[in-house]
């Protein structure tokens, strides 16, 4: 597994069983993208698009994603932003500042939901469930 400085969008009803790297996932009926984290750790990394979580730009033939991607709970850590098909690194988030960003997220997840939410882990694996039945 190598580091990727690029990912390609494929777009998809359903992620694949298991996705390749150098890929971004972009599910509009589930409104989430996928990839396989870029420093090659090989974990897979779902953004839920939604005003609260992420957005998707696709000029035509390449994507951005907005806010950066923050991997907080993967033991890589890693962080980076997908400009127009590129990553952009950016560095690590001291324990503080995850808290922060992790409290931030909730606030605008509870805002937009009527449900409790408990917590990005839990809301990554019901998304995982969702998109494979
Ligand atoms: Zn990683």
């Amino acid at each position: 597994m190598t580091t990727q400085d690029t990912l390609r969008p494929v777009f998809t009803e359903t992620f694949p069983p298991r996705m390749e790297p150098g890929m971004l996932y972009v599910s509009i009926p589930y409104r989430t993208c996928g990839h396989l984290c870029c420093c090659g750790c090989g974990n897979e990394v779902v953004t839920p698009l939604s005003p609260a979580q992420w957005s998707l730009t696709f000029d035509g033939e390449n994507v951005s994603l907005s806010p950066s991607i923050g991997n907080w709970s993967l033991p890589c850590q890693s962080h980076y932003w997908i400009r127009e098909g590129r990553i952009r690194w950016s560095r690590r988030y001291s324990a503080a500042e995850i808290d922060q960003n992790r409290a931030r997220d909730r606030r605008l997840l509870d805002l937009e939901t009527t449900v409790p939410e408990p917590g990005p882990p839990s809301r990554l694996r019901r998304y995982l469930r969702f998109l494979r039945p």
